[in-house]
C-alpha cells in the first residue's frame, strides 16, 4: 500500500497490529460470529498494545499519533471483518466528541479508561422515529437543579450492549425554532438510574457487532455531564459526522479490495469445463472492471484522507466517497460472490459474510440518499 500519508513509522505500526490480530482477532472472529458479540477481553488487548484511541494525548494513556494511524487501524480491522466496525466507532468517532467538546474535568475523568479498553464507547443519536431527519429526535433532557432529566429511546446503537458511556443526542430545548437549535449531548455512564438496554437487535449481517437499543426513563444526568454547550449538539454532530463517514468509507473500499483479492485467488483454482474460471473472458471482464473502479477509489480516498489530516474542508468530497465507495463494495460483493458460484453461497466462504455485511455502509454513518442531497447542495443546486 502507498498511501501519501504514511510513512515507514505507520507501516511498522501496521506490521504490528496485524501480527496481534493474526493471534487475537482472526482464529476467533467465527466464534464471535456465533456468539453475536466481541468479548471484552479484546477490547482490553487492544487497549494494552495500544492499539485504542493511539491520537489521544499522552496524559490520557494515548501516544498523540496523528490520524494516519488510525486509519492503518480501521483498515486492517476491517481485512478481519466488518464486525470490528464498533471499534473504530469507539476510536475515531465518538471519543473525538469528548476529546473535542469536553471540558479538562470530563477528559480526566473518562479518556484515560477509553484508550486501556476498560470504557467503550457509543454514540446515540438514532431513534425509532427519526433516522435521517435529526433536527426530529423526540429524546427530551430537561434541566432540574444539577440534573437533566433525560425521556426517551434510541436504537441501531453500535457498542450498545458493552458502552460504558454513550454519548446522547437530545432536546434540552424541545420548543426551539429550528428545531436543529434544541439539540444537545449528555454523557450518560453505565449504571446511571433510569437507563435501561432494550434489546440486542438481530441484524442480517454484522453478527459480532453489538447494536442494541437504550433506553431513558426519568434518567438522572448531573449536569456536569453536558458535553460543550447547551443547543449545540446539532452542529457538534455536523462536524464529527465527516470523521464517520471517512471512516466507513474507508472500510467499504477495504472490503472491497479484500473481495477482489480472494475472488482472484478462487477463480485461478476453480476449473471448469477443462479450463481455470479466471480464464473464462466473462470472469477476466468483470473483475478487470471492478479492479478499475476499486483503483480509482484507492486514488480518490487516500487524496480524501491526506487533504482531511491537513484539516481541509473536505465535506463534498467526504459525502461523494461515503456514497460512492460503498455502492462499488456493493456491486463488488454482488459479482465477486456470482463468480464464486455455490461455494459464494456457504457460510465457509468469505465472500458470503462480506456479501452479508457490505449493504449497511450505504445506510448508517448517513444514508447514502442523504449524501446526494449534500452534494448535490455542494454543487450549486
Ligand atoms: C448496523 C447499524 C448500526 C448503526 N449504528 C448507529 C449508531 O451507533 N448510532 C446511531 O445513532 N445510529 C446508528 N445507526 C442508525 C443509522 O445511522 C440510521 O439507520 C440511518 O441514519 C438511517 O436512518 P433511518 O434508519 O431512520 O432511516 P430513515 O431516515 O427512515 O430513511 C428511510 C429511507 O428514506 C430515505 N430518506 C430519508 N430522508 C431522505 C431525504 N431527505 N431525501 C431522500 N431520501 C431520504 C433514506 O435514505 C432511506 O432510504 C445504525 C444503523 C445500523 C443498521
Amino acid at each position: 500500500m502507498t498511501h501519501p500519508y504514511l510513512t515507514d513509522d505507520h507501516h511498522i505500526f501496521r506490521q504490528a497490529l496485524r501480527k496481534f490480530l493474526e493471534k487475537e482477532a482472526y482464529p476467533h472472529y467465527d466464534k464471535w460470529e456465533e456468539d453475536r458479540i466481541i468479548p471484552r477481553t479484546f477490547w482490553e488487548k487492544l487497549g494494552q498494545q495500544g492499539f485504542l484511541c493511539p491520537d489521544l494525548p499522552e496524559r490520557y494513556g494515548g501516544a498523540e499519533t496523528d490520524w494516519g494511524f488510525s486509519v492503518v487501524i480501521e483498515e486492517e480491522l476491517e481485512r478481519v471483518g466488518t464486525g470490528l466496525v464498533g471499534v473504530s466507532l469507539h476510536n475515531d468517532i465518538v471519543v473525538p466528541y469528548i476529546t473535542d467538546y469536553g471540558s479538562g474535568e470530563q477528559k480526566n475523568r473518562w479518556l484515560p479508561k477509553c484508550t486501556t479498553g476498560e470504557t467503550i464507547t457509543a454514540l446515540a443519536m438514532t431513534e425509532p422515529g427519526a433516522g435521517s431527519d435529526l433536527a426530529n429526535i423526540k429524546t427530551t433532557a430537561i434541566r432540574q437543579g444539577d440534573h437533566y432529566v433525560l425521556n426517551g429511546q434510541k436504537t441501531f446503537i453500535t457498542n450498545g450492549i458493552h458502552a460504558d458511556l454513550v454519548v446522547v443526542a437530545c432536546k434540552t430545548d424541545p420548543k426551539a425554532e429550528p428545531k436543529h437549535k434544541g439539540v444537545s449531548l449528555l454523557v450518560v455512564e453505565r449504571g446511571t438510574e433510569g437507563f435501561s438496554r432494550g434489546r440486542k437487535l438481530d441484524k442480517i449481517g454484522l453478527h459480532c457487532q453489538d447494536t442494541a437499543e437504550l433506553i431513558f426513563e426519568d434518567c438522572r444526568v448531573p449536569a456536569e455531564n453536558l458535553l460543550g454547550e447547551e443547543g449545540k449538539g446539532f452542529l457538534y454532530m455536523m462536524d464529527k459526522l465527516q470523521q464517520e463517514r471517512l471512516a466507513v468509507a474507508i472500510g467499504a473500499q477495504v472490503a472491497s479490495e479484500e473481495m477482489l483479492h480472494d475472488t482472484i485467488d478462487y477463480t485461478r483454482s476453480r476449473k471448469a469445463f477443462g479450463q481455470a474460471v479466471s480464464d473464462f473472458q466473462n470472469t477476466r471482464f468483470r473483475l478487470a472492471e471492478i479492479a478499475t473502479e476499486i483503483e480509482m477509489g484507492r486514488t480518490f480516498l487516500d487524496d480524501l484522507i491526506d487533504r482531511h489530516i491537513k484539516g481541509e474542508d473536505v465535506v463534498k468530497q467526504v459525502s461523494m466517497a461515503k456514497y460512492k465507495l460503498t455502492e462499488t463494495a456493493r456491486h463488488t460483493a454482488t459479482v465477486c460472490m456470482q463468480l464464486h458460484g455455490g461455494y459464494g453461497y456457504m457460510e465457509e466462504y468469505k465472500i458470503a459474510r462480506r456479501y452479508r455485511d457490505t449493504p449497511v455502509s450505504s445506510i448508517y454513518a448517513g444514508t447514502n440518499e442523504i449524501m446526494k442531497t449534500i452534494i448535490a447542495k455542494k454543487i450549486g443546486l
